[in-house]
């Protein structure tokens, strides 16, 4: 065998490599269009519809759980009443924490 021919297999030996991981990719990609198959057209706190709009899109927040395979979407004002719910629970636990 000479050089060449060595440069060659190794150069497909490449491809085939390559090949390998656009499939990966692929099906992962497949994988996560199937996820968002599972978009939840209401908001999963308090059931409000989802406007298909980019503002909504900006706004809203989805949230993906891929060992459970599931999604969750949440809009402005439950986003808004989690955060103050952690603010409330932290402010508790900072209370607890300062009385003797
Ligand atoms: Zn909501």
């Amino acid at each position: 065998m000479d050089k060449r021919q060595k440069k060659k297999l190794k150069r497909s030996e490449k491809k085939k490599k390559t090949k390998a991981q656009a499939q990966q990719q692929q099906e992962q990609l497949k994988k996560q269009m199937n996820m968002f198959d599972r978009l939840p057209e209401t908001c999963s706190a308090c059931g409000q519809g989802f406007p298909k709009t980019r503002e909504a899109h900006m706004s809203w927040k989805v949230v993906v759980r891929t060992e459970e395979q599931q999604v969750r979407l949440f809009c402005p004002a439950c986003l808004e009443k989690a955060s103050k719910l952690v603010e409330e629970r932290d402010a508790a636990e900072q209370q607890t924490k300062e009385a003797p």
